[in-house]
């Protein structure tokens, strides 16, 4: 059985099933499911005459005398063994294998493979591997490599493989319908692991990394198309728009076409009786807050509670501040609070009891909202700001909370449209595609590290104008082992030197949280002119009066990151400027900072990203049970991507409760992976 305790596999026992369980690995399934990193091509034996640069080679030699055993130190042993192939000479090195001594004869061919070093026009290996030529079972193949952990090497783990591909191959079964694994020429399940493990040769490998990948995004697919199609009804109704519209007409500003689309879609959606699950796409300040504010106060305004959870801290308050100012202009008498893990335990003991009672209406905070101590009396609506931060499982945590709430995800991180619904797929998707008019384009400018200096000049000169600026870094503290700007030097170094008249202000995720929100507030009250800081501020950030983001080791981050920073700036009237610092000198690099610079637009942003880097960074990691290794190495491929999305479209209208017998084993995966989320009739 494949589901056996791994301890029972052949060659296994206590010791190793320890081990291996470090790996995650606990049954045979989850060995013969643990996919090599890489491979070894050892399929071609090389000649010694062939030789040109150092690598690893696979020679066939034999002695071409006998070695000679030294001691070094005390309980230190080398051999030096001169080997040949028929066209050329090599010395063998092995260090602390005295036992070879015996192993090694004279009239025996063996398999070496191992780094090749040349020094002086000689070949050396120092430690290979060696075996003999009839009992190989490493040489003439690709083999794998797979993630280790202390005690176990990469040939054990490759044997216990092998054993395990040896008594259990013919009880793996295929997860795919037969149909289906003919209808896009795929591999059987148990050819497609045997060929993970032990590729036959390249066409195997990539038919059987296709099947894998097929397999699970089929199953992602699926998951997420029921878990829509399977959206409850709810209790909370809205029948009363009265605040909402209150809110509306004392907003300063007109609403863009775009956000009273959005608007309208929702107040539908919360007005009728199935419960809302809703994601609102824009870009960054399009206006997406105060569309959330409404959907907030539709709730409130019927008698409901509503929550708004967000990623950071910062976010929070900043949220929580906000909320405040417009519900004051408009004149709305409700109540809202914050929570999150810095407020005081009295105050939070008085905040959960309040929300408890039902005294709270709209409640602002981070993770700390899904905690199990928080309760609430009739919670209606559940917004979370900026979605790609939090997981599928936190998001229903906090749904769970009530009674089928209406849920509402804000996100400012465009999703190409070929994957938005392997990302989004459980969800109706409402987009604010324009942005509020008057609106400065920010000039964006990439400089290399030489650029700084004239970078930090025209900062100098913006500050001097009343303006503010942020610099980001991307890391906390100097560090030895990545030659990166970091946040505290930069800090230390332009308060001394070129900022020595101005406030600067230091702004990192290992502050505490008192020391975050005082720089915060000190940078929104203008207190502070240029704010050095990590990626900290890249969501939701809003200081209008901030016209500069710098941004050190611009290389380092991903477009939609970049594009993100950026947002930051632009808020205002006045001109605002990006300015990425390109510390890299490869072409690519070059190439990613003209997109951003090319178009303020993420979405095309976005497209362009999938293009260089492919769809694996779209991914959140571990969303639906999808490792980085299988994002990264297995369903990175847009093509199977789409055949994916249009056979799970067809599979949807014809059977979207996965009836018959061939689709068993793929409900079963389904339901293993989404567990309480999913229904099938
Ligand atoms: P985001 O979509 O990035 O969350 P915000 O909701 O923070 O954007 O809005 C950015 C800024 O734009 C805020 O200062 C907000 O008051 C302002 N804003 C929102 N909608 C409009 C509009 N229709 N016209 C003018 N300003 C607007
Ligand atoms: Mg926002």
């Amino acid at each position: 059985m494949l589901s056996k305790d791994i301890q029972y596999l052949k060659g296994v026992g206590p010791s190793r099933a320890a081990k291996l369980e470090k790996l995650k690995i606990y049954t045979v399934e989850d060995l013969l499911n643990y996919f090599p990193l890489k491979y070894e091509d050892r399929r071609r034996v090389s000649k010694i005459n062939e030789i040109i640069e150092p690598k690893k080679y696979l020679l066939k030699v034999k002695l071409f005398e006998k070695p000679k055993l030294s001691p070094i130190k005390k309980n230190r042993t080398i051999i030096k063994a001169v080997c040949k192939d028929g066209t050329g000479f090599i010395t063998l090195t092995f260090f602390n294998q005295a036992y070879l001594m015996d192993k090694l004869t004279e009239d025996e061919f063996y398999y070496v493979f191992g780094d090749l070093k040349i020094g002086y026009g000689k070949f050396e290996m120092v430690n290979p591997e060696i075996e003999s030529v009839d009992k190989d079972w490493k040489a003439k193949r690709i083999m794998p490599i797979y993630g280790l952990t202390y005690g176990l090497s990469n040939n054990e783990i490759t044997k216990l493989t092998r054993t395990a591909l040896e008594i259990y191959y013919r009880e793996i079964e295929n997860v795919l319908p037969e149909s289906i694994i003919k209808e896009y020429n795929l591999l059987a399940r148990k050819s497609a692991i045997k060929n993970l493990h032990f590729p036959a040769n390249g066409k195997a490998y990539s038919l059987a990394k296709k099947t894998i990948a097929f397999e699970k995004l089929l199953i992602m697919q699926l998951g997420l198309f029921n878990i829509k199609s399977n959206i409850n009804t709810t209790e909370t109704e809205v029948k009363n728009t009265l605040l909402a519209e209150k809110l509306i007409k004392s907003l300063p500003y007109k609403l863009t076409k775009a956000q009273l689309n959005v608007i309208e879609e929702i107040k539908k959606d919360m007005e009728s009786q199935k419960a809302m699950s809703r994601l609102v796409q824009g870009d960054v300040g399009s206006g997406k807050t105060v569309v959330a504010i409404y959907g907030m106060l539709l709730a409130v305004g019927s008698g409901y509670q509503a929550s708004m959870m967000v990623p950071t801290e910062v976010l929070a308050l900043q949220h929580y501040e906000t909320i405040n100012q417009y519900i004051q202009k408009a004149k709305i008498d409700i109540e809202v609070e914050l929570l999150t893990a810095s407020v005081k335990a009295k105050k939070k003991a008085e905040v959960l009891s309040r929300l408890k009672e039902g005294k709270i209406d709209i409640i602002v905070g981070t993770h700390a909202l899904i905690e199990d101590n928080v309760e609430f009396n009739n919670i209606g609506l559940v917004v979370t700001d900026e979605q790609h931060r939090f997981g599928v499982r936190q998001r229903a945590k906090l749904q769970n909370k009530g009674k089928n709430p209406h849920i509402l995800i804000m996100t400012a991180t465009p999703i190409p449209r070929t994957l938005a619904l392997m990302v989004y797929g459980d969800l109706d998707v409402s987009l604010i595609d324009e942005m509020p008019p008057g609106r400065q384009k920010v000039i964006t400018e990439i400089v290399d590290e030489k650029g700084k200096e004239k970078a930090y000049n025209f900062i100098k000169n913006i500050v001097k104008k009343g303006r503010q600026a942020y610099i980001v870094a991307p890391l906390v503290e100097e560090s030895e082992k990545l030659e990166l700007n970091s946040a505290t030097e930069i800090f230390k170094d332009l308060k001394s030197s070129y900022f020595s008249e101005y406030n600067l202000g230091l702004l990192h995720g290992k502050m505490p949280n008192r020391e975050k929100e005082e720089v915060i507030n000190k940078f929104y009250e203008g207190k502070i002119n240029i704010l050095i800081s990590t990626t900290v501020i890249e969501v939701g950030v809003n200081v209008p009066n901030s016209v500069v983001m710098l941004i050190l080791n611009a290389e380092r981050f991903g477009l939609a990151q970049l594009h993100q920073l950026r947002g930051r700036v632009g808020r205002g009237n006045h001109q605002s400027y990006c300015i990425l610092v390109n510390e890299s000198k490869s072409k690519k690099s070059r190439e990613r900072m003209n997109i951003l610079k090319s178009t303020n637009n993420g979405f095309i942003i976005a497209e362009e990203d999938l293009k260089i880097r492919g769809p694996g960074e779209f991914f959140g990691t571990k969303q639906h049970g999808l490792s980085k290794f299988e994002i990264q190495n297995l369903v990175n491929n847009v093509k199977t991507i789409e055949e994916v999305q249009s056979l799970s479209r067809r599979i949807l209208s014809e059977n979207p409760d996965l009836k018959g017998q061939e689709y068993l084993n793929l409900k079963r995966e389904i339901t293993k992976i989404f567990k309480d989320e999913i229904v099938f009739n």
